[in-house]
């Protein structure tokens, strides 16, 4: 599983190292998994931030962190992966999965100016093939480099004229942490990390250097795959915040959620106040019961004609579904008779204090207590 880059750099005795790479056992410093993490959970205060507290600098500024911890994931899932096409193709199909909850989550609507991360990292991996393509394997010459780097600008060109995130330097922090994957990791660290910063020009920009600190921990082991869960979470939790922040600022459909759909309050037919609860209404009682009294003006009140009708309907149903049953199966059989009897019975008393928790008008009781 880990490549052949580990066997030259890292270790002089590659099959012990390579054994302990997938399992459960612990190793110092974090693996890739753990890496993820931190860079989700970066992403996640950042894309609260912009959507609901954009003032708060500091959630920008922790944010930072997550967009070169997670393209130096992307260069080493890139030098890992089985199939570099079926790499490119995840990230690609992520990338179509996730730009309507990004435009979503941002603009509250569809934007076309601006395109998600995983069209940006799909971009990089392309750019990693081409790079391979020219420069892998091969004799070095001046004339090569020349074309791998033409080669790279043409993707990070794509990228800047379709408004995927971070644009070029997404792609560039990627191809960095590729091409220095034989160095150590401090190196490969400063220079990608180092080129993040370097390029962004917004204030809370140094926030990206702290995104060194995971990486220098990092201990060149993949960890615990949980590869789809990171591909899910970047579309949905853009959808949950999209989600959210349309609750809280469409005040009306606020209203229609708690207040209409479900009424707090039914209108006593004696003062015509709004003096009854669901529960307290269904909990009044039939036409056939004395009900409770208002708690506004005092006058007992009760389920009306409706509420008798449905009532009825439903505990004869149920009355003949026991009897049918008694006589249809052998008697011996208590578990039947338990399970097809009592079960209605129940059924059609929940089904009667539903309807009268939310449908159908109270009136006047007219037996006295
Ligand atoms: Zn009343």
């Amino acid at each position: 599983m880990m490549s052949r880059n580990i066997t030259v750099t890292h270790s002089s005795q590659p099959c012990r190292q390579i054994t302990v790479t997938h399992g459960s056992q612990k190793a110092a410093g974090l693996n890739g998994t753990q890496l993820k993490l931190i860079a989700a959970v970066s992403m996640l205060i950042d894309h609260i931030g912009s959507i609901f507290f954009p003032a708060q600098s500091w959630m920008h500024f922790l944010g930072r962190i997550a967009m070169p911890v997670f393209a130096f994931c992307i260069s080493e899932g890139y030098i890992h992966t089985h199939s570099r096409k079926k790499y490119l193709l995840r990230l690609g199909l992520f990338a179509v999965i996730s730009e309507l909850p990004f435009d979503l989550a941002f603009t509250g609507g569809i934007d076309l100016t601006q395109q998600n991360i995983m069209l940006t990292f799909a971009l990089a991996v392309i750019a990693l093939m081409l790079w391979d393509a020219i420069i892998r394997d091969r004799k070095p010459s001046y004339l090569r480099v020349i074309c791998g780097l033409a080669a790279v600008a043409g993707v990070c060109t794509a990228a800047v004229l379709l408004g995927a995130d971070y644009t070029f330097f997404g792609i560039g922090t990627v191809w960095i942490f590729y091409v220095t994957r034989n160095r150590a990791l401090w190196e490969r660290t400063v220079c990608g990390v180092g080129f993040t910063t370097l390029m962004r020009t917004a204030h809370s920009a140094s926030g990206s250097t702290f995104g060194m600190v995971p990486l220098l921990f990092y201990n060149y082991r993949r960890g615990r795959g949980l590869k789809w869960l990171f591909y899910a979470f970047y579309p949905g939790h853009l959808l949950v915040l999209f989600l959210l922040n349309t609750l809280l600022h469409m005040p009306k459909l606020r209203i229609i959620l708690i207040t209409e759909m479900i009424p707090m309050k039914y209108t006593c037919p004696h003062c015509g106040k709004k003096t009854f609860t669901p529960v307290q209404k269904a909990l009044c009682g039939g036409m056939s019961s004395s009900g409770k009294p208002c708690p506004e003006c005092g006058v007992r009140c009760v389920n009306g004609k409706l509420s008798l009708i449905v009532n009825s309907v439903l505990r004869l149903a149920a009355f003949l579904m026991i009897i049918i049953v008694y006589f249809a199966h052998e008697p011996g059989n208590k578990k039947q008779i338990l399970l097809y009897g009592v079960v209605p019975l129940i059924a059609a008393f929940v089904l009667g204090f539903l309807f009268d928790m939310f449908i159908g008008k109270l009136t006047e009781a007219i037996k006295r207590e």
